[in-house]
């Protein structure tokens, strides 16, 4: 814990849906649901709207539907909510080098390492209100609830206490009386099987833990969890900003002492890569969004060729499709001395679990193999960006029984018209986001 309120913890608010809002003006306003929406999916973000029948995040699609049926279910739409939080990311990086992303929509600030020389009360509170106002101009809109405090635990606490769209300042000396009142879950770590141990205790606030001597907490909870436990309930935290150590890509590679000549047998190399990139990603609970394949030829010039797919993926066969699909595009009669597959653009396993249920019945997937990677992304899932040929940009409405039925809007339109279409309506095409080569 820091003498002075140093620490900023900003969350954007109900972050995915309220980029769907921005850019779906008909959906302003209304009950927004985005998460995996195939029978067994979850709900990664409800916008504040749907907030009020109930509906929660990692609450399961189907109870979603069950408490606001008349709300829009779209799939994540990860292109526009990487750019929006980019923006964002950078915004901070601008004010202080020391940001430490949590996640897509939250990051840590030390603002000792910002401009400010004065951590004052009112100071901060300025500084902060324009802040969010600048959040809002670089996101076209988003915004974001800040709390600035002397330790990362009490910046976490106070983001939360003034949601949506709000700003908490905790005056140093004062973190503990703001915490004795509160639920011991708001200690992180302290999960639902901690909170019922405490409870049959007959703990259930901060004030009750920070009552209980450390052998006591210690006795219930183990030493790791208590002594930590014992810290936090009087508000001691003095963990440090640490900025991003990313992890941007996981490769494996081969090299070949003779050249290479037999496309099938790259295939097959690239596909066993693909498998192991896949299983060092599940190993690392992480999945990508950008396939990359490197080629040195025979004259040892190296080529690499890469496709972003609309969700991230750690999926063995999809990986191997695309990697295969991409060789394609190559030039390799020479020989190839070596061959490798990546994937990058990494995104928590958890993002994966939200959005990788898709029904196959109703959804099913593409197939690499059959496509350039251009076209790999054949289907049309609710929320998704399509254009037309003559209505220009738009967004899936609903899909089925081979009609796709858009909104032609944008974050710029104004609400707009819905036209249906034959579902291989040549006019018709998914919008294509981050395809490089
Ligand atoms: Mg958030």
């Amino acid at each position: 814990m820091r003498s002075v309120a140093s620490i900023m913890h900003l969350d954007l608010d109900a972050f995915f849906a309220s980029v769907e809002q921005r850019d779906k003006p008909s959906l302003r306003g209304k009950p927004v649901i985005v998460g995996g929406v195939g029978g067994r999916g979850v709900v990664a973000t409800a916008s504040y709207e749907a907030r009020k029948f109930g509906v929660r995040s990692a609450m399961s699609t189907r109870e979603a539907r069950a408490r606001c049926p008349h709300a829009a279910f779209l799939t994540g739409r990860f292109h526009a909510y990487r750019a929006t939080s980019e923006a964002v990311m950078e915004l901070l990086r601008s004010v202080s080098p020391l940001v430490e992303p949590l996640s897509l929509d939250e990051a840590f600030v030390d603002l000792e390492a910002s401009s400010l020389t004065s951590f004052d009360v009112p100071t901060l509170r300025g500084w902060a209100e324009t802040l969010r106002s600048r959040v809002c101009e670089v996101t076209g809109g988003i915004t974001a609830s800040v709390g600035v405090g002397s330790s990362k635990f009490i910046a976490k606490v106070a983001s939360e206490l003034d949601k949506p769209d709000g700003l908490t300042v905790v005056a140093p000396g004062s973190e503990r009386d703001l915490l004795r009142p509160m639920h011991v879950t708001t200690i992180p770590g302290v999960g639902p099987a901690t909170a019922e141990r405490l409870r049959r205790a007959g703990i259930s606030t901060i004030a009750d833990l920070e009552a209980i001597s450390l052998p006591e907490i210690v006795r219930l909870l183990g030493k790791a969890h208590g002594h930590g436990l014992f810290r936090l309930a009087r508000a001691e935290d003095s963990r440090t900003i640490e900025p991003e150590r990313e992890t941007k890509s996981i490769s494996v590679e081969g090299t070949y002492d003779s050249d290479l000549t037999d496309r099938s047998l790259m295939a097959g190399l690239l596909t066993r890569q693909a498998y192991s990139v896949a299983e060092r990603l599940r190993r690392s609970g992480l999945s990508g969004r950008t396939v990359t394949i490197k080629v040195r030829l025979h004259d040892f010039t190296t080529n690499s060729r890469s496709t972003t797919l609309a969700a991230p993926t750690d999926h063995a066969q999809t990986i191997a499709g695309v990697a295969r699909g991409l060789l394609d595009d190559l030039d390799t009669s020479d020989g190839v001395r070596l061959l490798g597959v990546g994937v990058s653009g990494l995104a928590d396993w958890i993002q994966e679990d939200l959005f990788g249920d898709i029904d196959p019945e109703s959804d099913p997937e593409p197939t690499p193999l059959a496509e350039p990677p251009a076209g790999l992304v054949v289907r049309y899932p609710p929320g998704a960006d399509v254009v037309h040929r003559e209505w220009g940009p738009g967004w899936v409405w609903g899909s089925g029984r081979g009609v796709v039925t858009v909104r032609f809007e944008t974050a710029e339109t104004g609400s707009g018209p819905v036209r249906s279409f034959a579902i291989d309506d040549p006019d018709l095409r998914a919008q294509q986001f981050g395809t490089s080569s």
